[in-house]
């Protein structure tokens, strides 16, 4: 709808999800917040879903009926084909949350030991949900397919951007900027399908 500033609001803590969130949904027709914006960073979500798009659609409604607005979250992680697409769902809960990502890495890297490049496999996969008032639900799907390295390799980014390694760019995602990142991601894709659909909604 054009003319009316429309707000939504972003079932997350992460300034780095809310900055490619504003950066690639952002216009001069919307306004994002956070939990932190709304104070709501402490509410408990029980994230018990069996697949990403399942947790992305619990954080969206619950925020969505808490608050009575437009809510968009997200659900993230890792499928590794060879590790029967573990950690998925439990990425961030791989090992224990306080375990470091290095640790995590070198735990994965030891796990393939030996195993060739054909059956290193694997993929970031990100779902996006984004709840309306009115109760309905709109989801896109984003992935990026990669293969575990052998070593850890690169200074940017996050998580396994280590050990994901893109073998048509030659690098692993921590060493792409931001921006080229961005691009490709399962994030950066799954928010274009979304911004496609919001359009569609007559949202954007
Ligand atoms: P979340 O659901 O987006 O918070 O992400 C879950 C977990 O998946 C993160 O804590 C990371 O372990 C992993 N993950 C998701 N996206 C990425 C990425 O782009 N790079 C590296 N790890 C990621």
């Amino acid at each position: 709808m054009k003319g009316q500033k429309k707000k939504i609001l972003v079932a997350t803590g992460n300034e780095g999800k809310m900055e490619e969130i504003r950066q690639i949904l952002g216009g001069e027709n919307i306004l994002f917040s956070s939990l932190k914006d709304e104070k709501l960073q402490d509410v408990e979500i029980i994230e018990d879903g069996k697949t990403f798009e399942e947790n992305a659609v619990i954080k969206a409604k619950k925020i969505c009926e808490l608050t009575g607005k437009m809510v968009l979250a997200d659900d993230s992680g890792l499928e590794i084909d060879y590790l029967d697409k573990a950690p998925g769902i439990y990425s961030a809960r791989y090992m224990g949350e306080n375990t470091s990502y290095h640790i995590k890495n070198q735990h994965i890297i030891s796990l393939l030991e030996g195993v060739e490049k054909e059956k290193r496999s694997a993929r970031f996969v990100c779902a996006m949900a984004c709840a309306f008032p009115d109760g309905h639900i709109v989801t896109t799907l984003g992935t990026i397919e990669g293969q575990i390295g052998y070593e850890e390799k690169g200074e940017n980014g996050f998580g396994y951007d280590p050990i994901f390694y893109l073998p048509e760019r030659g690098c692993t995602t921590s060493e792409l900027s931001p921006e080229e990142k961005n691009k490709i991601s399962h994030r950066g894709r799954a928010l274009l399908a979304m911004y496609e659909k919001l359009k569609e909604e007559e949202v954007l």
